[in-house]
């Protein structure tokens, strides 16, 4: 498998990277209007990661609380974020999502609806009224498959298993992608007017996330900060306080929520249910932060199991109970584990969940720093802040993909010329090749693997600058390392070349998150650094960071007057919310 593979070449009035919920979203958006659009993801269409999303997708709809209003909505997100989150953006998802979903219920999904008709809503974490849709506990692959069907019916071009290694660009404008075939390791390069980047998060760079393996890897990340967009609030990330920790290779799989809100018991090694000392009244349906901290500080302090979790026991509820309200959580633990959770004890632990950095944007159009690109979905900031409230992120993928493809449309039919340079074009060909030749003593899984463990204890749950220091003299090891990576195609494909990019991803998304942690000096939302436990009014401000370190403090627009009232109402109670 030597020698430079054919190269394919591609034309397309926008490109767009990703067919999750974003991705898709922007590109039916394109065709929709007439604009000639060209979809790819690195995997399978009707397996983009947004399959897992489970809980639901909000919308202030009112169809069970009429009281509930989108700039309610705004301000429980606004609050949930610790107030870091951008109010112009945070207004516009809000305002739109209610026709995201009626979009959603033309194109056909299967939401749950009362027997009057009516789309059920339910409670969903720290929102003050039912806002939440849902189908089952499987709403995001609906939703996925309902995008996949409607991409189809207006013509969107989908292409999968091509891997987008680099942007094109020339004078700070975009100008198309260069990749290759996950399959045959053909090379393609994709000439566009504009692209839409919708590539997912990073949560993947931990060793337990509730991603799957080789999703979330921090693609999106290392694609637009090298074309020269900077990155914002990547040291922000939710941890969910239960994964599944055991077997190994699925370390991280969530275990949902509602297994607390059914009345699941937490216990340390020792059997001390141990949420009476950490909130004595609302134990295991405390907050998730509060949850995940709990977790996480019993396993640091040596009351951990064997494989370094907590234990989550549902055994004392009714075997039938467990049947009817946990299906899914019966089934993965039988189908991963071979564990009957009727019986004996989960071990679970804190999980790398949902990345709320990521690509700067603008607020309203989502273009970033170079011109024509535009960034969508997990892989965008600006509407979660320091902490998502649970099911804001499906909405948000919907609303800003119709945006985004809105905006992509006006830049592409905006250009006089299309320019090009063929230097870049070498240089992202050069990239592969040198790569392919290249022979060394390093393999990408195992450097995954250090990475993921390096993460995890100087950069999880609870962060210090010591730990921080320690993370980023290991980094550095781990890119000089890289520099001796081997990859080795074989004859069941190009997956190794996939895993040697997914690794560069991976270290430019820790970098940029080490720095960013290490420079917010104070504990905020999802990020808790135990040498600074108070948050600091002084860090109400965005971080952005470039790619050769520099980090820049930006302010936050203030809300409006309504959303702002609305915003400082009482405590909103969660107790036994979900918040997947
Ligand atoms: C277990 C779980 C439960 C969740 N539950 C909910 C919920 O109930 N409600 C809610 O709102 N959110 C939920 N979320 C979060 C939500 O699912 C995600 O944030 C959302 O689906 C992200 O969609 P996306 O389109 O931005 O990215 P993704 O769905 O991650 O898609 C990314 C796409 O980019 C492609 N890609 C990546 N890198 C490359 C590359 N280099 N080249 C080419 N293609 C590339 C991938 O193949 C994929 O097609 C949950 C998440 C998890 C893990």
């Amino acid at each position: 498998m030597s020698g430079r593979a054919e190269e394919r070449r591609a034309a397309a009035s926008v490109l767009v990277i990703g067919t999750g919920a974003a991705g898709l979203r922007a590109a039916i958006e394109l065709a929709e209007r007439g604009v000639q659009v060209l979809c790819v993801g690195k995997r399978r269409r009707d397996d983009a990661h947004t399959v897992l999303a489970s809980g639901g997708i909000n919308a202030a709809l009112g169809t069970m609380d009429p009281e509930d209003s989108w700039e309610q909505h705004a301000a429980d997100t606004l609050r949930e974020g610790y107030w870091l989150s951008d109010p112009v953006s945070v207004e516009l998802l809000c305002r739109e999502a209610p026709g995201a979903i009626e979009d959603l219920v033309r194109w056909g999904a299967r939401l749950e609806r009362e027997s009057d008709g009516r789309l059920t809503q339910r409670f969903f974490g720290a929102h003050r009224w039912r806002r939440t849709c849902f189908a089952g506990d499987y709403t995001g692959r609906e939703i996925q498959g309902i995008l996949v069907r409607r991409a189809t019916e207006v013509g969107v071009e989908v292409r999968d298993d091509l891997y987008v290694t680099r942007l094109l660009v020339r004078d700070g404008r975009i100008f198309g992608a260069y990749g290759f075939d996950v399959d045959d390791g053909s090379r393609w390069l994709v000439v566009a007017d504009a692209i839409v980047l919708a590539a997912g998060g990073h949560t993947r760079i931990w060793r337990r996330s509730s991603s799957r393996r080789d999703e979330n890897t921090g693609d999106a990340m290392r694609l637009a900060a090298e074309a020269g967009c900077r990155l914002r609030d990547m040291e922000l990330v939710q941890f969910h306080p239960t994964g599944m920790v055991f077997p190994e290779e699925s370390a991280g799989t969530l275990v949902t929520e509602a297994v607390r809100g059914e009345g699941g018991i937490l216990r340390n090694a020792t059997g001390e249910r141990f949420m009476e000392r950490y909130d004595p009244a609302r134990l295991e349906l405390s907050a998730r932060d509060r949850v995940a901290l709990a977790n996480y500080t019993e396993i640091a302090e040596g009351r951990g199991t064997e494989h370094g979790g907590v234990l989550l026991d549902v055994s004392h509820l009714d075997r039938d109970l467990i049947l009817r309200r946990l299906p899914r959580m019966y089934r993965q633990f039988v189908d991963i584990a071979m564990l009957d959770i009727t019986t004996t004890p989960m071990e679970v632990a804190p999980t790398a969940h949902y990345s709320m950095g990521g690509v700067l944007v603008d607020p309203e159009t989502h273009a970033t720093d170079v011109e024509g690109l535009f960034a969508v979905g997990e892989c965008a900031t600006g509407v979660h802040g320091a902490n998502r409230l649970g099911g804001n992120s499906l909405a948000e993928c919907l609303v800003f993909g119709r945006v985004v493809g809105g905006e992509a449309a006006k830049w592409s039919a905006s250009l006089d010329v299309h320019v090009r340079d063929r230097a870049a074009i070498d240089e992202a060909r050069g990239e592969i090749d040198e790569l392919l030749a290249r022979r060394g003593d390093e393999f990408a899984r195992p450097l995954q693997r250090a990475l993921r463990d390096l993460m995890s204890e100087r950069c999880g749950v609870v962060r210090s600058e010591d730990g921080l220091r320690d993370a980023l003299a290991g980094l550095y090891e781990l890119e000089a390392r890289a520099l001796a990576l081997e990859v080795r195609p074989d004859i069941a494909g190009y997956a190794d070349l996939a895993h040697a990019f997914d690794l560069h991803g991976s270290l430019l998304a820790a970098r940029a998150t080490v720095e960013c942690a290490l420079e917010r000096r104070e504990t905020r939302g999802a990020h808790n650094r135990v040498d600074y436990p108070e948050q600091d009014p002084a860090l109400r401000v965005n971080l952005t960071w470039a790619t050769d370190g520099r980090i820049e403090r930006e302010p936050i627009a203030a809300p409006s007057a309504a959303v702002a009232a609305l915003a400082g109402g009482p405590e909103i109670e969660v107790s036994g919310r979900m918040l997947e």
